[in-house]
């Protein structure tokens, strides 16, 4: 193992860039380091806060001559495994936001969340593919392919992006799209962190229109009836409708609702764009399928999407693991209620499955020299969250991973990148990417990364031999 970083290997950064570089001890690496996660707890050699793109090229190039990991942070949503060593580039001051409302297009700085463009492209009455949780960032969401609230509309969100800039391995700054280096375009798209640090992103918009959308929220004792009636009723939804369906275990939290406060819930979620009338009809069979113990459903702005998932405002210690499933049949439904149902102990804060399908079905764009997303072929994606707290820290992992095992006949056999979760090995890391794409990633890997620099996190392993990805 690499002794710590040096305050001779500080400075010898330092003089590279304009940002603040920080080792374990200063007062503000704790900060830096921090992700929304909090059961991981990153812990780099160094961490540099970059000013800009500059920084981040000089910092690729600094890390690449030492042979040293690299490894990217904005908004630490995604934090499912611990950085522990090298050097982390935290991108959150990247904070360029540009919106052309005539062409419909967005430009974001690598540190932008969803929710500064939901607010920006609002009163152009345009709208961004964001997921369920606006407090997401932008980039680490787009380049795990991003699957939007409304993606059964639209597709993923990786589909919409019309270039990236980006450093590369070797430390060089480069534009691409569909016509600039079209291959990196593609691994960009789907690949998550593996092929460099994004420093900018530009992707199309849309106009926001009406929204119908919210949630409905059962008693979880009635969890069989609900999924029943789920099961028909979802993948009959017109192609453009999103749904899903969680059983949450929710805490004795102050700022929960005391209607649902340290209770078991089955929380329907449902997002259609268009008149509050058709939104209304579209979702009245699901009103009376079982008690109603909250209707938050109905006319939502876009600016309070958030309120369809519900998804934490606030860090929490959890573990999550996620996969893609097939048809929710009987006996698929039976064994999510064996996972997560009334009878079930698990401890899993949150169990949901989300309608996969419509225009997330679609391949991608020719145009766009295809990209490296899962999940076009999945009719639904399945995701687990506990909380790791000292009495639950023990038994969560091990209930995730059962979880995983019962529903493993059901699956497609492949994750989503963004919903994989804790990453167990690189045979388990390489199940979110497409069998299509493994290859051609892990040769793309070697030959871009020949130092395997990017191995942290959700890494996919180079073709021939190289450092062991670190998860
Ligand atoms: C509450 C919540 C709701 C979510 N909902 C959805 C959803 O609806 N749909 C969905 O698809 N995902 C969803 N996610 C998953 C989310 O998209 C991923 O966790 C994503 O990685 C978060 O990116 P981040 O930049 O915010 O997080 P970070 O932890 O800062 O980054 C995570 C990873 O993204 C990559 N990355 C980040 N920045 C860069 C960069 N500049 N260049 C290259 N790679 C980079 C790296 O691999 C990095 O390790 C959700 C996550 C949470 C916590």
């Amino acid at each position: 193992m690499r002794p710590h970083a040096s305050a001779h290997e500080r400075t010898s950064l330092q003089l590279r860039v304009r940002g603040l570089v920080y080792l374990p001890g200063d007062s503000a690496y704790d900060q830096e380091t921090a992700a929304f996660n909090l059961a991981t707890r990153h812990t780099p050699d160094l961490v540099l806060a970059a000013a800009d793109a500059d920084d981040v090229a000089a910092a690729v190039r600094w890390a690449a001559e030492r042979g040293m990991s690299i490894s990217v942070q904005a908004t630490g949503h995604g934090a499912a495994n611990a950085i522990t060593d090298g050097l982390l580039v935290s991108t959150r001051r990247l904070l360029d936001l540009d919106i052309d409302p005539e062409e419909r297009t967005a430009r974001v700085g690598a540190g932008i969340r969803w929710r500064e463009v939901v607010a920006a492209a609002a009163p152009y009455g345009l709208m961004g593919l964001h997921g369920s949780a606006t407090d997401v960032g932008v980039v680490g969401y787009t380049v795990g392919g991003g699957l939007p609230l409304l993606g059964r509309k639209y597709g993923f969100a990786s589909d919409h992006v019309l270039a990236v800039e980006v450093v590369t391995p070797d430390g060089v700054q480069q534009r691409v799209d569909q016509y600039n280096n079209p291959r990196l375009f593609a691994l960009l798209r789907g690949g998550k962190g593996n092929f460099g640090i994004v420093t900018a992103m530009e992707f199309r918009l849309f106009p926001a229109g009406e929204l119908y959308a919210g949630g409905i929220f059962y008693p979880g004792e009635r969890a069989r009836e609900v999924l029943a009636a789920f099961r028909e009723w979802a993948p009959a939804l017109p192609a453009d409708a999103s749904a899903s369906l969680a059983f949450l275990r929710l805490p004795e939290l102050e700022d929960i609702p005391e209607l649902l406060r340290g209770r078991f819930v089955m929380h329907l979620r449902f997002a259609w764009q268009g008149t509050a009338a058709e939104g209304q009809r579209l979702l009245d069979p699901m009103r009376g399928v079982a008690p109603v113990l909250a209707d938050l459903s109905g006319p939502l702005p876009f600016t309070q999407v958030d309120a369809v998932h519900l998804d934490p405002e606030h860090p929490v210690p959890v573990r999550e693991g996620g996969m893609l499933l097939n048809e929710l049949d009987e006996a698929l439904a039976e064994a999510l209620l064996e996972v997560a149902g009334p009878d079930s102990n698990a401890p899993l804060l949150l169990a949901e499955i989300r309608l996969m399908g419509g225009a997330l079905a679609a391949p991608a764009a020719p145009s766009s020299h295809g990209d490296h997303v899962a999940g076009r072929d999945a009719a639904w994606s399945f995701f687990a969250v506990g909380v790791m707290m000292p009495e639950s820290a023990d038994v969560v992992p091990a209930a995730i991973a059962a979880a995983r095992r019962t529903l493993a006949p059901f699956g497609t056999g492949g994750t989503a990148v963004n919903m994989h979760g804790h990453v167990e090995s690189a045979d388990d890391a390489a199940r979110a990417w497409p069998e299509g794409s493994r290859r051609r990633l892990s040769e793309a890997k070697a030959e871009l990364d020949p130092q395997n620099l990017f191995r942290h996190g959700h890494a996919i392993a180079p073709a021939v031999p190289g450092p062991a990805p670190a998860f």
